[in-house]
């Protein structure tokens, strides 16, 4: 059994109030006994007078010992309980808030990280990548034609699509990449040191590994192809404009016929 600060510190005051109402005791009948050997009347005076303030104050400890086992003892054990319930009730409160905020940045369907994430994240990226001059890149992916997979075989498989192109998305990106569902059939990687070159490469085998996917759904086996928009950050534009810049290459993709990447 563990106790309470508050309690440790009382136990070391009762005892330190016993030992005192021992020695208290002690020198009460050392003096009591010292009484009959005393025969000058002065002195006798004088040890009756000590004899009556060392039984007072073994009745002030006494009281004393009374008091706090029986009243302060147990307004201690009522603050520790409280306490106690206290801590559970903010453990569980920020577990709760912790589990808010996470599915406040994540994508439900997904298990991804969602937009709100990635707005925030982009702009930090941008704030950090300022100070240490390194390249930042920007990839925008919107699946082709969803609304047909839709259509066609309807929004459960729709969705089983979603998944599987969010699975091959975490699985060909880096731990420090931010890969977010913006919404939809859109997604986003934000990718750190990574020059251009490197970039269109890395988008291009991600638009290979989407077009090879073969997602089986109960018996129903069906392929997607992304378009996908590239940009490089120039230093100078903020979020939103980086992010507007990858989004009209995005355009520019679809414009040209879908399943290939524009830079
Ligand atoms: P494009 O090649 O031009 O991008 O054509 P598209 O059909 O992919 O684009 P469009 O914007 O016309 O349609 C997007 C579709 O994505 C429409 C909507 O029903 C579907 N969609 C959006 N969110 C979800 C979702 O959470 N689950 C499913 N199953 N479908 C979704
Ligand atoms: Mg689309
Ligand atoms: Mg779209």
């Amino acid at each position: 059994m563990r106790f309470h600060k508050a309690e440790s510190a009382f136990f070391v005051f009762i005892f330190v109030i016993l030992t005192a109402g021992l020695v208290t005791l002690h020198a009460y009948d050392f003096l009591h006994a010292a009484v009959d050997q005393v025969r000058n009347p002065e002195v006798l005076e004088r040890v009756a007078y000590l004899t009556r303030l060392l039984f007072l104050t073994g009745v002030l400890l006494a009281t004393a010992l009374f008091f706090g086992v029986f009243f302060i003892y147990p307004l201690i054990r009522e603050q520790v309980k409280e306490e106690g319930k206290l801590r559970a009730m903010t453990v569980s409160l920020s577990a709760r808030s912790e589990t808010f905020e996470h599915a406040a940045l994540t994508d439900a369907l997904t298990g991804m990280q969602n937009r709100r994430y990635f707005d925030d994240a982009l702009r930090e990226y941008l704030v950090e990548f300022r100070r240490v001059r390194r390249p930042i890149g920007l990839m925008i992916l919107d699946l082709d034609h969803f609304k047909q997979v839709n259509d066609t075989h309807g929004h459960d498989v729709g969705d089983e699509v979603l998944r599987a192109v969010a699975s091959c998305l975490k699985d060909m990106t880096r731990h420090h990449d931010v890969v977010a569902r913006l919404g939809g059939e859109e997604f986003a990687v934000v990718t750190p040191n990574m020059d251009d070159e490197l970039l269109a490469r890395f988008a291009e085998r991600i638009r290979k590994a989407i077009a090879a996917m073969a997602i089986q759904s109960g018996n129903v086996r069906l392929k997607v192809t992304a378009s996908v928009g590239l940009a490089m950050w120039d230093r100078k534009e903020t979020a939103e404009e980086f992010y507007r810049r990858a989004d009209r290459q995005l355009y520019e993709a679809k414009k040209l016929g879908r399943n290939r990447v524009c830079a």
